[in-house]
């Protein structure tokens, strides 16, 4: 199975990663699991974020770099490790392009069709928060070492990537997009994330 988790910097992907990896391997002494993030070794897509401040600046050549790279990181560790039976979850994938660069102008249908060959999740866990919400929890987050960046900073700007996660939700359908509540508190969300893909596990083991 491969399981991604997206949203807007401060959403807590990485604390619902954490708690959910934590439950899926006490679930079954049978399960695997590989936890794997994007950027997947073209890190220099992060210091042309931190390059300059305008929001805008470099779209086309982001979303280039973070494309290809995805496409190596499917190549390379996702496939192989789903085909050998091993859970693969996923911190961000296509959707974080689509959403980011979108909202940096680029056009979103584009950005969906320039990843078509690129494996499509079996789950995807939205976790939508207000950008309100996101800002303050960066700004108090003592684990962070490093300052906000461009990304991290604008309300304006973290709504439209919010805005692009949900029309993405509408945009493919045939996704399994689960919008789950982030303003909620920690112990929740993991609940309902949980709730949603035990229905999902048992369904397919009783195709299985
Ligand atoms: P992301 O990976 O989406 O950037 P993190 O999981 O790193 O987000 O969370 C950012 C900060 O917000 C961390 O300090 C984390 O402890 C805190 N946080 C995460 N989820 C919640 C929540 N539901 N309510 C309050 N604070 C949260």
């Amino acid at each position: 199975m491969f399981i991604v988790f997206e949203g807007i910097d401060g959403s807590g992907k990485s604390t619902q990663i954490q708690r959910f990896v934590q439950y899926l391997f006490s679930l079954d002494k049978n399960i695997h699991i590989i936890l794997t993030r994007n950027p997947y070794k073209d890190t220099h897509a992060r210091s042309i974020i931190k390059e300059e401040n305008d929001v805008t600046s470099r779209a086309e050549k982001l979303a280039d770099i973070f494309i290809k790279d995805r496409e190596l990181h499917s190549q390379e560790l996702i496939i192989p490790n789903i085909e050998k039976g091993i859970y693969v979850i996923c911190d961000r994938f296509s959707f974080s392009t689509v959403a980011y660069q979108g909202a940096q102008g680029i056009d979103i249908h584009s950005l969906l069709q320039k990843q078509k060959n690129i494996p499509i999740p079996d789950l995807t866990f939205l976790i939508d928060v207000l950008p309100e919400e996101a800002i303050k929890r960066i700004i108090l987050d003592n684990k962070r070492i490093e300052k906000p960046h461009k990304f991290e900073q604008s309300v304006d700007f973290m709504q439209k990537i919010r805005n692009n996660y949900l029309t993405i939700k509408q945009l493919c359908p045939n996704q399994n997009i689960l919008v789950i509540d982030g303003n909620q508190d920690i112990a929740n969300i993991h609940k309902e994330i949980i709730t949603h893909f035990e229905k999902f596990y048992y369904s397919e083991q009783k195709v299985n």
